[in-house]
């Protein structure tokens, strides 16, 4: 199959997947990433093994197929680039930008001293993985310079000369047999829940949790950097609301919060720490005895608190009706933790007209089999994109895709 290339459009766990896969098949891979760095959300997971021991949160494997595929021969990874528009005779031809490419990969050595010298916060970021290079990126959003020019210090300071603010954009085209869409998901906005999310200092979303214990490895008190003595879950935040049409359960965030409610109990002994939940979905064979320690450490109390209000000392009063008593309850917490949910991801509506895949009825890219894939015309689809799933689902889905492009291929040659 050295003849024939794969444009994959997404460098999440699902992208990374396809490509290896793909690629080990001799088939060449060009994988388009939008953001700066490759890994998709779950590069920024920690992990969650208990006293040394594996709970199986996947986010090692992600970490593993980042790495297979930056080495890989027959992947050529863009960062930094979006597909602007596609078309198909016999082959796809598509048109990429690619932009923001302000450290020249090449002379940058990942010092760090552009990050140390910034004065801006988060105007150079840092990725999770060391297999990303550059390990850093400029952030125009907030960067001086592409304000008002008032700064070029990690320019000036740069030993290697590796910065460019001035860097343009570049445009070049890409032909390709095949396309796979694996363009992921998008957390929920907690800022559409009452619960005081971009207000209240101390609370924060599952994924500000997992990327502050994958860097620091313990969680504190955004208010104070002290480590909070309570600490509230609360489950279901964007799945599962009829009110907000989201009538699908996101599947992943029972496991990631109890896991990572239990990782925390590990290494702070002393934080106290209550789950609420509408009920909790199962993951894996070894769920019940995990489920069962769990409920040991931490308290669990089924049901969805409505309000939360920030009192003077910063914490959280959290209201909720108790199942069992039906009695309006209140409690103080340190720190509250949104368990934010899968929703389908912010281009989802581009590419649904650039490749004329109808979105499903929520909003994913439709599927049109059983078995999740579509392939029609030679684009197929992996991973979150089609809906929410786990780690090692999005990694067998991929691998899935994978042998469906494979056997389209085959098909053309008959
Ligand atoms: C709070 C939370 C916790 C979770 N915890 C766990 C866990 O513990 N264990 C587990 O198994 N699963 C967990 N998951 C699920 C896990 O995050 C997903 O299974 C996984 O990230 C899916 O990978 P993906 O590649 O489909 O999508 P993504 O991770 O979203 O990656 C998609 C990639 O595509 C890129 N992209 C998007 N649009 C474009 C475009 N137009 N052009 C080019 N690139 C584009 C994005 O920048 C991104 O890099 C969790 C999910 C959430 C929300």
């Amino acid at each position: 199959m050295a003849d024939k290339n794969v444009l994959i459009i997404g460098g999440g766990v699902a992208g990374l997947s396809a490509a290896v896969e793909l690629a080990d098949l001799d088939i060449q891979v060009e994988l388009v990433e939008k953001s700066n760095f490759l890994g998709g959300h779950a590069i920024g997971y920690a992990c969650k093994a208990i006293h040394n021991t594996c709970v199986k949160c996947g986010a090692c494997m992600v970490e593993e197929k980042l790495q297979s595929a930056v080495s890989h021969p027959n992947i050529k990874i863009l960062t930094g680039s979006q597909v602007q528009n596609i078309s198909k005779n016999h082959r796809f031809s598509a048109s990429i930008r690619q932009e923001f490419l302000y450290i020249d990969p090449q002379k940058c050595t990942n010092c760090g001293l552009c990050f140390d010298r910034c004065p801006v916060d988060r105007a150079i970021l840092q990725g999770f993985s060391k297999s990303n290079h550059p390990f850093f990126a400029v952030n125009k959003e907030r960067c001086l310079y592409f304000k008002d020019q008032s700064c070029t210090i990690c320019k000036d300071e740069c030993p290697e000369t590796a910065i460019d603010l001035d860097k343009k954009a570049s445009e070049h085209t890409i032909e390709a047999d095949a396309v796979l869409i694996a363009t992921g998901f998008q957390p929920f906005n907690s800022k559409d829940k009452p619960y005081g999310y971009g207000r209240f200092k101390n609370v924060v979303t599952g994924l500000d949790m997992e990327r502050m214990i994958k860097r620091t490895g313990c969680v504190k008190k955004s208010s104070d950097n002290k480590t909070p003595e309570q600490i509230a879950f609360i489950q279901c935040v964007g799945s599962r609301d009829a009110k907000l049409n989201h009538l699908w359960c996101s599947k992943v965030c029972c496991g990631s919060a109890l896991r990572m409610a239990r990782l925390i109990k590990e290494r702070q002994p002393e934080t106290e720490i209550t789950f609420f939940y509408m009920d909790v979905q199962t993951f894996g064979k070894d769920f019940e005895q995990f489920y069962r320690e769990t409920r040991e450490d931490i308290r669990m109390i089924r049901t969805i608190p409505g309000d939360f209000y920030e009192m003077d000392d910063q914490r959280l009063k959290v209201n909720f009706v108790n199942n069992l008593t039906h009695e309006t309850m209140e409690e103080i917490f340190d720190l509250v933790v949104l368990s934010v949910g899968i929703t389908p991801c912010e281009d989802i509506g581009t590419l649904s007209r650039m490749f004329k895949i109808g979105p499903d009825e929520f909003g994913f890219l439709k599927t049109d089999d059983k078995d999740m894939s579509v392939s029609k015309n030679g684009v197929f689809t992996a991973g979150t994109v089609q809906g929410a799933m786990s780690i090692p689902e999005t990694i067998a889905g991929a691998g899935s895709a994978a042998w469906k492009i494979v056997k389209y291929f085959d098909g053309l040659k008959r």
